[in-house]
């Protein structure tokens, strides 16, 4: 039999897991695993025959590292073995004295967007909550150069300091999360639980390609985190063709779903925009986009397109990057149309961690 895994598990859940020991323990526990602990040996407050007990039972991570990449401009790209064999990535960006923490959801991703290497993976499977919450203490660790000692990782918690090694957590690596929002959602509960890792909601960014039912639930049920859609052109017919996915899900819909959002409190929103060469700038892109963004808090995200090698479009033409007269142009006129526009910097293209390119390793 596969021993549970703990590090996936909300307060309650562990709790009911262990119901065999008095509830105090399952409290230490929790707050050894978010203090980064990786063996029950760690838990200097349990009893050794406890700790000695618990190792035959029950596992505290089920992944593990397997390599490391570190580009100059300071991105980490971590290469991360599933127990099943199955491999995902995790990426680790700094920039601006802050440091972000990328997470996957999906080993590879069903939605087939043709602009990313994910997307040409195909799907293999839903990550568990023990396997996102695994990737986030991983890239700490990174953040911090090198583990500290589950005893630091213990004492910044005393000091409600425990996730400070990473600013803010964006919810954009493989996979799409809303497809697999349930183990999304117990992997929050745990990084975000005041007992333990106790990181702040409004510093965590989902990204979504727009599953309309998904972020109607988000709204609905939480977690109150940030939301980010990838849009890439609100011209439904061009979208269609760029993400096969958007087929299921017309754009007044996620229209409509955005708005929900919205109404409940979810605070601005970020419409990113990869931008394709002589595919998305058009002024009809913009045209449309102005349209999608109206009635709607919004910023629009705009990224130009992070090559990878082989991708094309659905008509057989290979993927460009904008030239930068493109992409300011297109910038210039979406301003004009009223729209907020930022762009993104460009990171991690070194160690092919940036967006879009995980899936792809540097020797490649
Ligand atoms: N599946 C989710 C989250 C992961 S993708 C989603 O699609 O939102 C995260 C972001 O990377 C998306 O906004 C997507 O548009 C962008 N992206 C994908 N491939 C890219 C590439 N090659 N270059 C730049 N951005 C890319
Ligand atoms: Fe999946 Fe997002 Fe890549 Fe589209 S952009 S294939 S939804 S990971």
């Amino acid at each position: 039999m596969v021993s549970p895994v703990l590090c996936g598990l909300p307060p309650e859940e562990l709790a009911a897991l262990i119901d065999f020991l008095p509830r105090f323990r399952a409290a230490q526990i929790f707050k050894w695993i978010a203090a980064g602990a990786s063996s029950f040996g760690e838990m200097k407050n349990l009893p050794l025959a406890l700790r000695e007990a618990l190792t035959g039972r029950f596992l505290l991570r089920s992944s593990a590292v397997q390599v490391r990449y570190e580009d100059p401009d300071g991105t980490v790209k971590l290469g991360i073995g599933l127990a099943d064999g199955a491999k995902i990535e995790a990426v680790l960006l700094a920039g601006g004295g802050r440091r972000t923490a990328c997470l996957s959801t999906q080993a590879g991703c069903p939605a087939g967007c043709v602009f990313c290497k994910t997307g040409s993976l195909g799907f293999t499977r839903n990550l568990t909550s023990a396997e996102i919450v695994e990737q986030f203490l991983f890239l700490r660790e990174a953040a911090s150069h090198g583990a500290p000692s589950a005893a630091e990782g213990r004492a910044a918690i005393a000091k409600g300091r425990a996730g400070h090694a990473v600013d803010n957590i964006v919810i954009m690596g493989m996979g799409e999360p809303l497809l697999n929002l349930a183990e999304v959602r117990r992997a929050l509960a745990v990084i975000t639980c005041k007992q333990g890792m106790d990181f702040s909601k409004r510093r965590i960014t989902l990204s979504t390609c727009g599953i309309s039912a998904g972020i109607i639930d988000l709204a609905d049920k939480g977690p109150a985190v940030r939301l980010a859609l990838s849009l890439t052109t609100a011209d439904e017919a061009l979208r269609r063709r760029l993400m096969p996915i958007a087929k299921a899900h017309p754009l007044n819909e996620v229209k409509e779903a955005l708005a929900c959002f919205q109404r409940s409190g979810g605070g601005r929103i970020t419409l990113e925009i990869v931008l394709l060469g002589g595919l998305n700038t058009r002024s009809e892109d913009v045209a449309a986009l102005a349209d999608f963004a109206r009635g709607l808090d919004t910023v629009v995200n705009l990224i130009p397109w992070n090559p990878v090698e082989g991708l094309k479009a659905d008509d057989g033409r290979p993927l460009r990057e904008p030239s930068p007269g493109e992409a300011a142009a297109f910038a210039g006129r979406l301003k004009a149309a009223g729209l907020k526009v930022t762009r993104r910097f460009r990171k991690g293209r070194g160690v092919m961690g940036a967006c879009g390119q995980l899936g792809v390793l540097p020797a490649e």
